[in-house]
């Protein structure tokens, strides 16, 4: 038979998704690996579901979304971003990992440079090079809490660069960009005519400091906005994504849309909606459990004495492995081997942090104090 696909063959492995299966062989493993909110969806949200389910709502929808969610989706980020966003500007599509394939697919052409963060989520790697176009990592130093500086980027920047990633509060190092920062972005953005696309899906999980969205500095549309539902209404299998930018790159979104999924699923729609309409408090309530469980877990490693990055953001912690004298990977398949934890091998977010792993602190309390202590033991017994 003919060759199958040189492209999709080429990509790199998801080194979370080969831990991901390698835990879950280990029946008693504690799972710090994967970034999921332990939580089950609100109630109110699944009873919107089923409402819908029961009135028949089960056909094919708008393209781009329905209205009432649209409208409920503007009104929420005009509010948050302190600017006008109209229902012509939004798209929901298949989670916040097709609104990303989708906003590159509608920027760039094969063989256009796109800026990524280094360390970033790997899919954004994935998806550049699925498009036919090639990433090019920007460092964010550990040395500057994770945040790049102009001279991590602009160096990199050439007459091919169609776009920047960026993602804050970031995955996996829950760096919160400070203003200036993001300042310093959107500055180059518009030196150097690039589109931004700026995945901003853990915004609503800030420890420390403020939020700042690309978006809110966006003065000529070049900023595409990346959000969605699963982490902060712990929605993850719903599969429900927004993209926000000018109504000249949501065209080519709805064609990509058409080509991809037609519309994201109807009774998800109506479920979101309900999440963003109705009352907010197990987002408030999920933001403080997460914030005692980091900060339990940083307790227990300045304790131990294990170096780690305290994260202002999102629910992941970086952790130093260097002192074990092995790579990330061989670092997380012999702890899980060990120790019967799972966690993710920095490496697989980029070459700056091949020396970390990273874990997660969407997980029960007393699971994540227990791995991280079996953790830490494993540190200093390859130390
Ligand atoms: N963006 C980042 C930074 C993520 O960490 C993830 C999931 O881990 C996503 C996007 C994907 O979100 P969704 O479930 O909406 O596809």
């Amino acid at each position: 038979m003919k060759e199958l696909s040189r492209m999709i063959q080429s990509l790199p492995e998801s080194g979370i998704r080969k831990l991901q299966d390698a835990a879950r062989e280990v029946p008693d493993c504690i799972r710090l690996e994967t970034g999921e909110p332990n939580f089950i969806t609100p109630e109110y949200i699944c009873e919107a579901a089923k409402k819908a389910m029961d009135d028949g709502f089960t056909k094919y929808t708008p393209v781009p979304g329905i209205k009432t969610l649209r409208e409920a989706l503007a009104k929420d980020f005009t509010e948050r971003l302190g600017k006008e966003v109209k229902i012509s500007e939004i798209v929901v599509t298949g989670g916040a990992c097709m609104a990303l394939e989708a906003a590159l697919g509608s920027i760039g052409n094969p063989g256009d440079e796109v800026l990524v963060p280094d360390p970033s989520w790997p899919v954004y790697e994935m998806q550049v090079m699925s498009l036919g176009m090639t990433p090019v990592p920007y460092v964010m130093p550990a040395a500057n809490g994770f945040e790049p500086k102009r001279e991590n980027i602009e160096p990199f920047i050439t007459d091919k660069t169609k776009a920047i990633m960026v993602n804050t509060p970031s995955n996996p190092t829950g760096a919160v960009f400070s203003e200036e920062t993001v300042r310093m972005i959107m500055e180059l953005a518009e030196k150097y005519d690039l589109y931004v696309i700026s995945d901003e899906i853990y915004d609503f999980l800030i420890y420390e400091g403020k939020h700042c969205s690309l978006k809110a500095l966006d003065k000529d549309g070049r900023v595409i906005l990346i959000s969605g539902a699963s982490k902060k209404y712990a929605m993850t299998g719903w599969r429900i994504g927004y993209l926000i930018a000018s109504e000249k790159i949501i065209a080519l979104v709805n064609q990509m849309m058409v080509a991809m999924m037609g519309n994201a699923t109807a009774v998800a729609q109506k479920a979101v909606e309900a999440a963003i309409t109705g009352p907010q408090d197990f987002v408030g309530f999920s933001i403080k459990d997460y914030k005692a469980r980091r900060d339990a877990a940083a307790a227990i490693f300045q304790e131990e004495q294990v170096g780690f990055s305290y994260p202002h953001g999102a629910f992941y912690m970086m952790v130093d492995i260097s002192c074990c004298g092995m790579d990330s990977e061989e670092f997380a398949l012999k702890l899980l081997a060990e120790e019967h934890v799972g966690v993710a091998p920095g490496g697989t977010f980029g070459k700056s942090t091949s020396q970390m792993i990273r874990i997660s602190c969407g997980t029960e309390m007393d699971n994540l104090c227990e791995g991280v202590r079996r953790l830490c033991r494993f540190i200093k017994k390859y130390t």
